[in-house]
């Protein structure tokens, strides 16, 4: 019997590596031209970091989170809290007070596999620590925007606010009340989280709960005079950048940390896996883990989507390495000369190819050919023996003669400038 991968966990195989590897090179320039260091986290955390963040009523905690029962550890459902919990650890916040921080990897959650939604996917993060300026709000919707822009990815950015402890228990109470009235017309999920944390009925995918919810109270209309300030110029920051978003009160995001601006980039063109990316403000957060007391916003891309994405555009440009030169040898004497001078140009910087197989020429050819390869040094046996080979160039059929040198390194350098 084959043993097959896990439901809902997949390899990404040569073929589709390569637009993996395009997303993010992408994101590493784009991450780096708005001035934010790279950090890796390990997988595997204390379950309480996700109990104490993300918060103990919400889908993740609750249900999703691949958790060692008896060690009390979980492999990291996403990479806010393992960052913070990393940025606290390191006194990142005494190196410098604000940090711009991004990271890439697989996060784990145990969900129904589906198109765009997998048990093991991979997430690119962004995050700033240690500014509560509304400018960095606009700043890192700006640069999500420019990322996904800079991958022909098109996207809408809808945004809300969650408020803070200053205005959300009003609000809360206020929907909560809301809710009570119409209470028997929600599904039992609905009915349940109004119990423990209301603000989710709003972003029931449920579409008789939605038609319920359509008249529900507008946070925005409940924010402080703080928040509202706040939300006002994050709005005038993305006018002054030229980023187009869009107003969604119904936006409560699945994670109780957030406080204030929370956002998503949405996409028409994956069904009902439309969020491709979502952050948020989280000012407490930090505080609640242990930390001082330092604000944050981040957000976080999910890369399986963007890869279905840039799937079904026709023509994605990928950069996959071709062969600078395929060394082709003919019987056993000339393949062991080819062994060693196969290393030596590789040693020199050539992407370099040979067969160990001792497969005919005509193979070999063929192999070279599939691999786009731009150059073949064929190495006879006869012509070894006269201190003798012949350099295809593949692109234009061209042949030279080319003397063998005894000495590899010195044959690597010659056929270095040949093949430039
Ligand atoms: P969804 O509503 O689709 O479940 P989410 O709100 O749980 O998303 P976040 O926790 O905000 O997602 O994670 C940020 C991004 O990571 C999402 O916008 C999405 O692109 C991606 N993502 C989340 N869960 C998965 C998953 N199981 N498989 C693939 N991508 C995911
Ligand atoms: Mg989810």
């Amino acid at each position: 019997m084959k043993i097959k991968a896990l439901n809902g966990f997949k390899d990404i195989v040569p073929g589709e590596v390569e637009l993996w590897q395009k997303v993010e090179n992408t994101a590493r320039d784009i991450f780096s031209r708005f001035n934010f260091s790279e950090i890796r986290m390990p997988i595997l955390e204390k379950t309480d970091l996700f109990a104490r963040s993300i918060g103990e009523a919400t889908d993740i905690v609750e249900k999703e989170m691949y958790t060692f029962i008896d060690k009390q550890i979980t492999m990291r459902p996403e990479a806010t809290a393992s960052l913070i919990r990393a940025y606290i650890q390191h006194g990142l916040h005494v190196q410098k007070p604000v940090q711009r921080l991004f990271t890439i990897g697989p996060m784990f959650r145990h969900e129904r596999p589906q198109k765009g939604r997998l048990r093991q996917f991979h997430q690119m993060d962004a995050e700033v620590l240690g500014t509560a300026t509304p400018r960095v709000d606009s700043e890192i919707m700006a640069m999500g925007a420019m990322l996904l822009q800079e991958l022909g990815i098109t996207v809408s950015l809808e945004m809300n606010s969650l408020g803070c402890p200053a205005c959300r228990p009003g609000f809360r109470e206020k929907l909560l009340h809301f809710i009570e009235e119409r209470m028997d017309k929600l599904c039992d999920n609905c009915k349940r989280r109004s119990k423990t944390n209301p603000l989710r009925v709003l972003d029931c995918k449920n579409p008789r709960c939605r038609e319920e919810v359509e008249e529900a109270p507008s946070i925005l209309e409940h924010l402080c005079a703080d928040c509202d300030e706040h939300f006002t110029q994050v709005q005038k920051g993305l006018q002054d950048l030229d980023v187009q978003y869009s107003l969604n009160k119904f936006m409560v995001r699945g994670l109780d940390y957030y406080t204030r601006t929370t956002f998503e980039f949405i996409t028409e063109d994956l069904g009902s896996q439309a969020a491709v990316g979502a952050g948020g403000r989280y000012d407490g957060l930090v505080e609640k883990l242990g930390g001082p007391k330092v604000p944050g916003i981040g957000f976080a891309l999910g890369m399986e989507r963007l890869i279905l994405l840039l799937q079904q555009q026709e023509d994605v440009e990928t950069d996959s390495a071709t062969v600078d030169i395929f060394v082709a040898s003919l019987g056993d004497t000339a393949s062991e000369f080819a062994f060693p001078l196969v290393h030596a140009l590789r040693q020199k910087g050539l992407l370099t190819a040979m067969d160990h197989e001792g497969r005919s020429l005509k193979s070999q050819m063929k192999q070279a050919n599939k691999a786009s390869a731009k150059f073949v040094l064929i190495l006879g046996e006869n012509e070894l023996e006269q201190g003798q080979a012949v350099l295809k160039n593949m692109a234009t059929q061209e042949q030279q003669d080319i003397a063998i040198l005894s000495d590899n390194n010195e044959m690597a350098s010659s056929l270095l400038e040949r093949c430039q």
